[in-house]
């Protein structure tokens, strides 16, 4: 056996274990990192990036839909899932590249190997060992399968990615992000659509109007949506897919299904109970606000937290542990507080800060509540009815905004800039205060 040292091992080269090597090496730590699959992890490879691309895609088909309704002659046109994988794999390979130009540019070791735990700084990969000052565990999540009969059946998001053509009936079970975003992509690009929720609304820890406006905008493209729907068995027949629900319905008839029921952690066979590393009932690693694990000297971040399952989440934290730990940054960690997000539906929806729910709860009678509903000029010119929705949720007497929730088109892209006022403890006077910008969507948030 031969011994390499290191100041820092990444288990994991996803989005977060990337940007900790990356940051670790800028401050002058020797940085080995280890992956045995494809760089970028999820978010690059089988996430974000593919799914936006997929999303992108879907956004073209409708233009093309809402450009014959404003008077141009053209016949909307069928996607060529080839040619536009092509392209979409092309641009991950160019991420691929450039993680490897940086690593080289920077002196990071990358092996393509899986790394097990020996001693807390102690990593076997094979038949070698890596003594390692630090260790980051960011091993990242994968799609879980629901424990029932016929759970084994269908695909799953990595599934999707898979996908070379787009299936004619399909059956998408869930009703968080994954489910929402694909269902929308399926459909825009063709395909007939079920999704099945378990409850009685999309998206249920987000704002309730926001759930509630999606719904409709699901229904108006043609996407059924079963609620209180949850399958308890799946089989497959000549004629499909079939699922069995729990409240007695049986729906067949599916060429494709898709689970979209949450991912479970990469935390296993890594020798992490035998270090005595805490984990959650989840499986998770447990972490406290530092990034730090019970365990001296071993970190954790990224989906296998169980924390925010964000990319830029992950990012952001794995920059500031970077900065604590090799860039004598001491007081450096990731604030939790008001991270912003979107779900790629159609349209998309951001938010950010409390739903109008969890703000009464905390704050009772003190709470008020903006709203703006109106069709964006190029819904109306396609004489389309579908509404976006914007809503301010402010609290106490200077009416603080502590939410922003945002569905209709380019919600994906107005919702940042806001996110930072409401990080800075902008009050509704602020955004009054603030001329508008004419003629846009975004503007309604200064005008209500
Ligand atoms: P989510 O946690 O968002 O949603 C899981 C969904 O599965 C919920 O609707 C849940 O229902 C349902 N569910 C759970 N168990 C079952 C079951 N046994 N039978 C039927 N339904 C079930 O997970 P996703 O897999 O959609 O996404 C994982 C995470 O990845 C997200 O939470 C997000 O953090 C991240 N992500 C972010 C994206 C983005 O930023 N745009 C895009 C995609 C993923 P219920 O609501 O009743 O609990």
């Amino acid at each position: 056996m031969s011994a390499s040292d290191f100041d820092l091992v990444v288990l994991g080269a996803g989005s977060g274990g990337i940007a900790m090597a990356i940051r670790a090496a800028r401050h002058g730590a020797r940085v080995a990192i280890l992956e045995p699959g494809a760089l970028g992890g999820t978010c690059v490879n089988v996430g974000c990036v593919p799914k936006k691309a997929m999303w992108l895609a879907a956004e073209l088909a409708e233009m093309q839909q809402i450009a014959r309704e404003v008077g141009f002659s053209l016949t909307p046109g069928v996607l060529d899932w080839n040619t536009f994988i092509a392209r979409r794999q092309g641009y991950i390979a160019n991420i691929h590249v450039s993680y490897r130009r940086r690593f080289a540019d920077l002196g990071i070791t990358l092996l393509h190997e899986r790394g097990v735990f020996l001693a807390p700084n102690r990593i076997g990969i094979g038949d070698r060992e890596l003594n390692a000052a630090h260790v980051l565990i960011a091993t990242g999540a994968r799609p879980q399968r629901p424990a029932i009969p016929g759970g084994e059946l269908g695909i799953d998001s990595d599934g999707f990615f898979a996908l070379r053509a787009c299936p004619k009936r399909v059956a998408v079970v869930g009703s968080g992000y994954i489910a929402i975003e694909l269902a929308g992509v399926l459909r825009a690009l063709g395909a007939e659509v079920t999704l099945f929720a378990r409850g009685n609304r999309l998206l249920r820890p987000f704002d309730h109007d926001l759930g509630d406006t999606l719904a409709q905008a699901m229904r108006e493209r043609g996407i059924e949506l079963a609620f209180d729907s949850r399958p308890v068995a799946a089989a497959k027949d000549p004629d499909g897919y079939a699922l069995s629900l729990a409240n007695g319905a049986a729906a067949p008839g599916f060429d494709e299904l898709i689970w979209a029921i949450g991912r479970t952690p990469n935390a296993a066979d890594m020798g992490l109970e035998r270090m005595g590393i805490a984990l959650d009932t989840g499986g998770h690693v447990v972490t406290d606000e530092w990034q730090d694990t019970n365990v001296p000297n071993v970190h954790a971040i990224g989906d296998v937290t169980g924390r925010i399952a964000l990319t830029p989440v992950a990012i952001a934290a794995s920059r500031r542990l970077a900065d604590r730990v090799f860039g004598g940054q001491a007081g450096a960690k990731l604030d939790y507080a008001n991270i912003p997000t979107v779900v790629f539906s159609h349209p998309p929806l951001g938010t950010v800060g409390l739903t109008e729910e969890a703000a009464r709860e905390r704050y009772g009678d003190a709470v008020k509540v903006y709203r703006s509903r109106f069709r964006p000029m190029l819904v109306a010119l396609a004489q389309h009815e579908e509404k976006t929705l914007m809503k301010l949720v402010c609290t106490g007497p200077d009416e603080r905004v502590v939410g922003v929730h945002l569905i209709g088109a380019a919600a994906d892209e107005i919702l940042q800039g806001f996110a930072v006022a409401l990080k800075l403890g902008a009050r509704k006077a602020d955004f009054d205060a603030t001329v508008a910008i004419h003629p846009t969507s975004a503007e309604e948030l200064v005008l209500m």
